[in-house]
């Protein structure tokens, strides 16, 4: 099987001011120094501190996202950035269809889609977010939401989708302080790397980190990735105090 190397990504969403964004870089290296070549680090701000946080972490193997990006390379999309701007600014990661995004502001699977087509077709490492609600979960269709949400990769290629990164955040797990077990988190990310088997290649299916979101904590985030098949964490809430997502990172390490 091929080598998963453990992804910790922070999702500050509408949080930090400029300088709380520069402050936490140092905080944050220093306390994830002795693991920090174990695993790859990936810190999402607000767009408009993309660069400042880019500059931030020049001297350190921190790397920086885009918590969204446009669907075309430019043209009349108020409000939008596109895959090529965030190219330019240096940013090599994105998020795209997190559940606030899907959920909050309604982007359904086909604007997900193209999102996720141009930031490959662009060279981004896209981190594609799939989870069922609460709703969803009681009435026994987790598995089928989660089909519908990765359907659209069945239209990318194979080479293309090299660059992907996914992300299982439970929508009724977000921001509540109500996790999902690490079982019930198994069970949902061996589901998503057989349909990738299934319907992608065996080997991509091996080779694709499969993230888990969703109220993760220092007390948690151990338990979590010690699941075969939960390969990093995307951390929102707990993120954004720089011990906090270093004790994370290092107890989800076991370091
Ligand atoms: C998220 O925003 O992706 C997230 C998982 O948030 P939280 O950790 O706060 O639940």
């Amino acid at each position: 099987m091929e080598q998963r190397k453990p992804l910790f990504i922070a999702n500050w969403k509408m949080n930090k001011l400029s300088k709380e964004v520069v402050a936490f870089v140092p905080i944050f290296y220093e306390a994830i120094q002795s693991v920090s070549q174990k695993c790859e680090i990936v810190l999402a701000p607000v767009a408009v501190y993309l660069s400042k946080l880019i500059e931030a972490t020049r001297s350190t193997s921190i790397q920086v996202a885009a918590q969204n990006c446009g669907g075309a390379k430019s043209g009349a999309f108020t409000g939008e950035i596109s895959p090529v701007m965030l190219k330019e600014l240096g940013v090599n990661w994105v998020i795209l269809g997190h559940s606030e995004r899907r959920h909050v502001f309604k982007e359904d699977e086909a604007l997900v889609s193209a999102r996720l087509k141009a930031a490959i077709e662009e060279g981004l490492l896209p981190v594609f977010c799939v989870g069922e609600k609460l709703e969803e979960r009681k009435s026994g269709q987790t598995f089928a939401v989660i089909e519908r949400q990765l359907k659209g990769l069945k239209e990318l290629s194979e080479n293309h989708l090299k660059a992907l990164t996914i992300a299982y955040e439970p929508v009724w797990a977000i921001g509540t302080g109500e996790n999902a077990t690490s079982a019930q988190a198994q069970e949902v990310h061996a589901f998503i790397r057989q349909w990738l088997s299934k319907n992608i290649s065996s080997p991509f299916a091996n080779g694709t980190r499969i993230l888990y979101g969703g109220s993760v904590k220092a007390d948690n985030s151990s338990q979590l990735m010690a699941m075969e098949d939960v390969d990093g964490l995307l951390v929102g809430g707990a993120s954004l105090d720089p011990l906090s997502f270093g004790e994370i990172v290092k107890k989800g390490l076991n370091s």
